[in-house]
């Protein structure tokens, strides 16, 4: 295990990193590792997270109390042991507001397609844990439902939280839920996603040993009775790695919803015009689809 001064130094450059990237904004977020078998070292309440130093962090048992530290332990503290009380092989947890992921928190949208190779053998699905109000005991019982099965998940309305075997390990999962979150985000306005079949999200599963990956089950793939594990969207593939999105374009809903050719629309122009209930209908619409 890293030394204590050490394990405090990296705590100030991952704070450091996650408000240079924008995951933060003021006194957001939160860090914390472990310190040995009973002790954490943990951000304070109120600090930014861009202009820490080592001397500002706490230490507190693994029941929150104080044992160490100038300042009081994070306003999170309760989700960070709840955390370390399910997750023994959890080394350290990080929580921001990076604003993408954040997005699809606050859309209720969770990440959980099949789409790109580096997330599903690090963090499989990303699920949402249930709204709860900031900072009370409510967060803890959120994150509980998921965190035995997964190492990263949305907050919804609020954020993202995630684990690692060290410090770095949950920070770098933190910006590859960010990373994703852009992706498909552009992947959805350009209109069209791919998704990876089940054969090949089983073949990564596999190669996961190989790449020194041992979290429990990301992609949850036997276990989709298991409340605490959503399950990847991938397609059968019959034999293709890469299988185009069936659920429907917005041109195709659109179409249906007006009961083939649009009456109101104009092809020699490239111009349809809605009413606003049909317009706000096909929105629902497309909402819907995107869970
Ligand atoms: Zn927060």
């Amino acid at each position: 295990m890293s030394s204590e001064s050490s394990l405090r130094a990296d705590i100030v450059e991952v704070g450091r990193r996650m408000y240079a990237r924008g995951y933060t904004a003021s006194n957001d977020g939160n860090i914390s590792v472990r310190l040995g078998a009973d002790r954490l070292l943990m951000t304070p309440k109120s600090v930014c997270k861009g202009f820490m130093t080592p001397d500002m962090m706490c230490i507190t048992d693994l029941d929150g109390r104080k044992l160490q530290g100038d300042r009081d332990p994070s306003s999170e503290m309760l989700m960070h042991l709840e955390v370390y009380r399910h997750r023994p092989d959890a080394q350290a947890v990080v929580h921001a507001h990076p604003p993408t992921a954040t997005g699809f928190a606050v859309a209720g949208i969770p990440l959980d397609r099949a789409v790109l190779a580096e997330v599903l053998t690090t963090l499989g699905s990303i699920p949402i844990a249930e709204y709860a109000t900031p900072s009370t005991k409510e967060l803890p019982e959120a994150v509980r439902k998921y965190i035995k099965a997964h190492d990263g998940m949305l907050l919804a309305n609020h954020g993202a939280l995630t684990v690692g075997s060290d410090l770095f390990g949950a920070y770098y999962k933190m910006e590859t839920i960010e990373h994703f979150a852009k992706i498909s985000l552009v992947a959805r306005m350009l209109g069209r996603e791919n998704l990876l079949s089940r054969e090949e999200v089983m073949r990564l599963q596999e190669l996961r040993g190989s790449y020194g990956i041992k979290a429990p089950a990301p992609i949850c793939a036997t276990t989709e009775e298991d409340p605490s594990c959503q399950v990847v969207q991938a397609p059968a593939g019959a034999g293709a790695r890469l299988v185009p999105d069936s659920s429907p374009s917005l041109a195709q809903r659109l179409q249906a919803s007006s009961g083939g050719t649009p009456a109101n629309a104009s092809p020699e122009a490239g111009e349809i015009r809605l009413t606003y209930a049909e317009l706000s209908a096909l929105i629902e619409d497309a909402v819907r689809n995107l869970r």
